[in-house]
């Protein structure tokens, strides 16, 4: 990594939280960084509106600049041909990150969804995959609280460098479902001081982990996963979207269990194609259309057909926490 592409590191004797660091990142950047200061100031200017729906609501965000991510080609070819956007050596000569424990960069997402948005990129290009980090996700949904979250996106579901493993985080409650979700909640397991909360009537199938041990945390995450792959019958990491915060002594770990990557309406012709890609933060209630006449069109049957479609079906999510 070249020596200017290093903000901090962390942790350091007479380091600040990360929380703090990382907020001067985004400060620092914003004045040494054109490309993100563009990205920052246009989204003053997104349009937002409520879609109420069967008994939940979205926010959509007509946002033009996330027409990279939203329509990027996510097939192998297309990965294998591209030069990786999180890998340090391709970095913009102005982007700067913070060094956690040799093995994370957090650096500025360019192109936000939040007025601080980041991306927390491994060091080594290695392919995206949760399990065997999901230790190190609830580390840092600890030391990113209080201002921020962290989230995940599976390699065939949200990712847009399934190639390269990253996290993302957004500022604590800035994904509707963050605040939205306990009203929504039934517990339906409890083990090991973690409890296994089902959500119902919110559209999406979403299962909830909390509780205020790592080591538990991350036990009842792999037996999660270990129960949706023997339910979904794959031996690829299930696909999810994964919401990961700490307040109060305890994290809450959401995971949104998904059946498809993209709806089909996606990947329609002409006219009737609708541009949009659900990963975290759209599944998570804040719906990012990069194209205006999608924007003005979306409507509840649209959304909540879309988040049927993406989501695997509630009988599944039923023999899996049966399973667990
Ligand atoms: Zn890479």
């Amino acid at each position: 990594m070249a020596p200017q592409t290093l903000f901090a590191r962390f942790p350091e004797h007479d380091t600040h939280p990360l929380h703090v660091l990382t907020h001067r990142l985004y400060e620092a950047q914003q004045r040494q960084w054109p490309m993100l200061q563009d990205g920052v100031e246009a989204l003053k200017n997104v349009r937002v509106r409520t879609v109420d729906c069967n008994g939940f609501s979205v926010r959509l965000q007509f946002n033009p600049k996330r027409i990279v991510s939203t329509g990027a080609k996510v097939d192998a070819a297309a990965i294998r041909e591209r030069k990786c956007f999180l890998c340090s050596a391709h970095l913009p000569a102005e982007q700067q990150g913070i060094l956690v424990r040799e093995k994370f960069l957090i650096l500025c997402n360019p192109m936000p969804i939040f007025p601080e948005h980041f991306t927390i990129a491994h060091v080594d290009h290695i392919p995206q995959s949760i399990e065997e980090s999901i230790l190190t996700f609830l580390t840092m949904a600890k030391e990113l609280s209080p201002r921020y979250s962290v989230f995940y996106n599976g390699p065939k579901c949200g990712a847009s460098a399934p190639d390269h493993l990253h996290f993302q985080a957004s500022p604590f409650g800035a994904i509707p479902a963050e605040k939205e979700l306990p009203s929504y909640l039934r517990q339906m397991k409890e083990s090991g001081g973690v409890t296994v909360s089902s959500a119902e009537g919110y559209g999406r199938s979403v299962l909830v982990l909390s509780g205020n041990g790592e080591q538990q945390m991350e036990l009842a995450f792999l037996r999660l996963t270990s129960a949706m792959r023997r339910v979904t019958g794959t031996n690829d990491e299930p696909m999810m979207n994964v919401l990961g915060s700490y307040a109060d002594g305890r994290w809450t770990v959401t995971v949104f269990l998904r059946s498809k990557h993209r709806p089909d309406v996606y990947f329609r012709e002409g006219e009737e194609k609708v541009l949009i890609s659900p990963a975290s933060v759209d599944i998570g209630g804040l719906v990012v259309t990069p194209m205006e006449k999608d924007f003005l069109r979306a409507d509840s049957s649209m959304i909540e057909s879309i988040f049927h479609e993406i989501s695997i079906p509630q009988d599944a999510v039923q023999r899996i926490v049966e399973a667990l």
